[in-house]
């Protein structure tokens, strides 16, 4: 009898050979997997309130079609093109990711107010509880008007 250790290591090995020169998983297929069950999450919802074959047919589809696309990617051989796409989509998703944690660390802090300047857009912090005040933009010099 093959003892069990031996039976994982050889299932282990064998799918380590099959996924080899694979694409195997990156940061979007992370996403799509949120997505898919973000999607799954809403489908619920949505079937509820429109419970029409229709909506769920639709559902099931897009569902379908990501999981799909999640499958192809994992075991594609084409990482150059693969690659090329994750790299494309962290362009997209870099920038909104680090908007998303600028505005959680200016919810968080109690200490400052947040100004935003109308000319170029900066950002200008401003101790809190100094009542009316006037800031000079430290980028494009723009007067800004406020309560702090
Ligand atoms: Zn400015």
């Amino acid at each position: 009898m093959v003892p069990m250790n031996n039976l994982f290591y050889k299932v282990r090995c064998g799918m380590e050979r099959f996924m080899y020169g694979r694409n195997g998983t990156d940061q979007l297929n992370i996403a799509l997997l949120v997505l898919y069950v973000a999607l799954c999450l809403l489908q619920g919802v949505v079937v509820m309130l429109l419970p029409y074959p229709l909506v769920s047919g639709l559902f099931s589809i897009l569902l379908a079609v990501i999981i799909v696309v999640m499958f192809f990617r994992i075991f594609s051989r084409n990482l150059e093109k693969r690659r090329r796409e994750n790299a494309r989509f962290l362009g997209w998703y870099a920038p909104r990711q680090r908007a998303f944690s600028a505005w959680r660390a200016r919810v968080r802090d109690r200490d400052h107010k947040y100004f935003k300047c109308r000319g170029c857009g900066a950002r200008c912090r401003v101790p809190r509880g100094k009542g009316r005040i006037e800031i000079t933009c430290p980028r494009c010099g723009g007067k800004i008007q406020g309560r702090s």
